[in-house]
């Protein structure tokens, strides 16, 4: 490539509206450019990074025996009914209307879609187990996008799904996804860990995310020093010795509060104690009179108060929303008593501790523990709950936890038969008798890997790409090139030679100045720079330098396509 004929779109200022440094150098390379919110167009040099990563994923799912399908973005509300996630999934999930006035939505993640079609297509454990992927846009409607595409609203995931005729076989292939995983992030020369991860709204009995380790993570992971012990914070939070355990998704339940119109019903009905707390409720709605609730783990620390419409729940919800925002974010919770809701927020009234209330079952409102509690199991006491600290044993009993900051790249879960039971996907066994499969999802967010990359791999110049993922590996700088015959006719010899070698190669034949053509390169974090300039060229010479190398060096001209490959 020549970049007379490719958008170099580089910047000198750092934006203002970019807090993380891959964010900042995204827009500084030129690599993205701002939609909306939460919403980016990938720019020709972005672009070739973000398709080297999904080569790499795309190799390793296919050496792993996965098939890669494409399922569509829009998917119908029907499929989403059926497993119970339409009311469940909350806002994030984007809906839309065909002319028909027909509901749809834009794939957030293709459990119901995959489903669908297994219970059409397969029908023998002979067939079994099978895993499909694809790599395609998803769509979630964040609540906070941020940090450019690392948060956004539009994004690139694989998304995989295997099915099996019983749980052995499912444990099996997630083995070998999580080693596919470790695969993919150790040739896109990440340093990431595997945790153990709650297993959250999904549902399911096991579940891993790959974490990329930077200060700018959004989540904490506890490791042991002891041990290769790692799991997410939350996690690790259940399991420390006596924190009061979370339980699992298996053991939770809907709690129905039929005719609950007020806070102190709710209460009741839920058997709180007042000397407890409620970090998190989620409020469904109503459902033939019915108000379901779910409530999540109890904490003494008071969040912000989140409401949130959920299409298709009628009022008095919504007409609560403004309110209640109101009183979340004014004079603080003392202040509820004028504002008139429908349903109030949980009020531990021996302390100033209150709920974080969520109209919707907002997926954000899940993230803590992922779980809610069953009616008969106890609701933790302000006491019981721990924090998990540097320092506290590790919870397999080797050494001591530390708490690093992580951003999630990967998520791997075994489902288990959550959307085969709800949608009735069965096979014949061996016997001829009637299964339903068992199931396991695997997710990479292969955009937010270009952004963790560059949270790893930058300098005061820019960006310091890992080879597997830098937009060209070599840069060729001639200098003068539009007056020196000598200069122009080596840089096109050598780039020749070196695009049949099959090496991605930039020749920056703008007529710029040299300092500028170097600034840019750098900024841009090619691996391999030459500089081709007619002082070296008189004495044989041409200059290499690396872009992590503090010097450059001369490599005399006949041995140079040996020594750069
Ligand atoms: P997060 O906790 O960051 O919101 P998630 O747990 O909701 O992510 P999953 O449902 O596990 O995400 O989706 C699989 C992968 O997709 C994640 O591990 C992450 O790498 C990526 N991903 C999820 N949401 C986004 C987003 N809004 N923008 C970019 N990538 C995302
Ligand atoms: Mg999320
Ligand atoms: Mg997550
Ligand atoms: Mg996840």
């Amino acid at each position: 490539m020549r970049t007379s004929n490719f958008l170099i779109a580089t910047q000198k200022e750092t934006p203002a509206d970019a807090e993380v440094i891959s964010h900042q150098l995204m827009l500084r390379a030129g690599l993205i450019r701002k939609l909306a919110a939460g919403l980016y167009t990938w720019l020709p040099l972005g672009l070739r990074v973000l398709r080297k990563v999904e080569t790499v994923v795309r190799e390793e799912m296919d050496a792993s025996g996965a098939q890669e399908v494409s399922m569509p973005v829009v998917q119908p509300a029907e499929l989403w009914q059926e497993s119970g996630r339409w009311e469940q999934y909350g806002p994030e999930l984007l809906r839309i209307q065909d002319r028909h006035q027909r509901d749809f939505c834009l794939g957030p993640t293709h459990e119901e879609v995959i489903t669908d079609l297994v219970r059409d297509e397969i029908k023998s454990y002979k067939q079994l187990p099978v895993n499909f992927y694809q790599i395609q846009t998803k769509v979630r409607d964040e609540i906070r996008p941020r940090f450019g595409i690392m948060r956004s609203r539009e994004f690139l995931m694989k998304d995989a799904y295997s099915f099996h005729v019983d749980q052995p076989s499912l444990e099996q292939t997630y083995a070998v996804m999580h080693q596919t995983y470790t695969n993919i992030f150790t040739r896109l020369g990440l340093d990431f860990r595997p945790v153990i991860a709650d297993t959250g709204s999904i549902g399911g009995s096991a579940s891993h995310e790959f974490h990329v380790l930077a200060d700018s993570g959004e989540d904490d992971i506890a490791f042991s020093d002891g041990s290769d012990y790692a799991a997410n914070v939350e996690m690790a939070e259940a399991l420390a010795p006596g924190s009061a355990r979370p339980p699992a998704a298996a053991e939770l339940a809907e709690i129905p509060t039929p005719g609950v119109k007020t806070i102190d019903e709710l209460a009741a009905k839920l058997s709180i104690d007042p000397s407890h707390s409620v970090k998190t409720l989620v409020v469904h709605g109503e459902e033939e009179g019915q108000l379901v609730a779910l409530v999540l783990r109890g904490d003494h620390q008071l969040n912000e108060i989140k409401v949130e419409k959920l299409p298709g729940i009628a009022s008095p919800l919504q007409m609560a929303e403004e309110d209640a925002v109101r009183a979340a974010c004014g004079a603080g919770f003392g202040s509820l008593g004028p504002v008139q809701l429908p349903i109030d927020v949980i009020v531990d009234r021996s302390a100033a501790v209150l709920a974080d209330f969520v109209c919707g079952a907002n997926k954000e409102g899940f993230h803590y523990t992922g779980v809610n509690w069953d009616r008969d199991c106890p609701l933790p006491r302000v006491e019981d709950l721990r924090e998990v600290v540097a320092g506290d044993p590790s919870p397999d009993g080797k050494g001591t936890l530390q708490i690093k900051r992580g951003i999630e790249v990967g998520h791997i879960f075994q489902l288990g038969t959550k959307y085969s039971d709800a949608m009735k996907a069965q096979v014949l066994d061996e016997r001829g008798k009637s299964v339903t499969m068992a199931m396991g999802c695997y997710g990479i967010g292969v955009s937010r890997v270009v952004a963790a990359a560059i949270e790893q791999n930058h300098d005061d110049r820019g960006i310091t790409w890992p080879e597997a993922m830098a937009p060209f590996q070599l840069a060729i700088v001639p200098l003068n090139m539009q007056k020196s015959e000598a200069v122009a006719s080596c840089a096109e010899e050598l780039y020749q030679k070196l695009r049949n070698a099959g090496v991605d190669t930039l020749l920056d034949d703008r007529n710029e100045r040299p300092g500028v053509k170097f600034a840019d390169m750098e900024l841009i974090g090619i691996p391999h720079r030459i500089v081709i300039g007619d002082r070296a060229l008189a004495e044989g010479n041409i200059e290499y330098k690396g872009r992590r190398d503090s010097d450059s060096q001369l490599v005399p001209r006949d041995r140079i396509i040996d020594f750069l490959l």
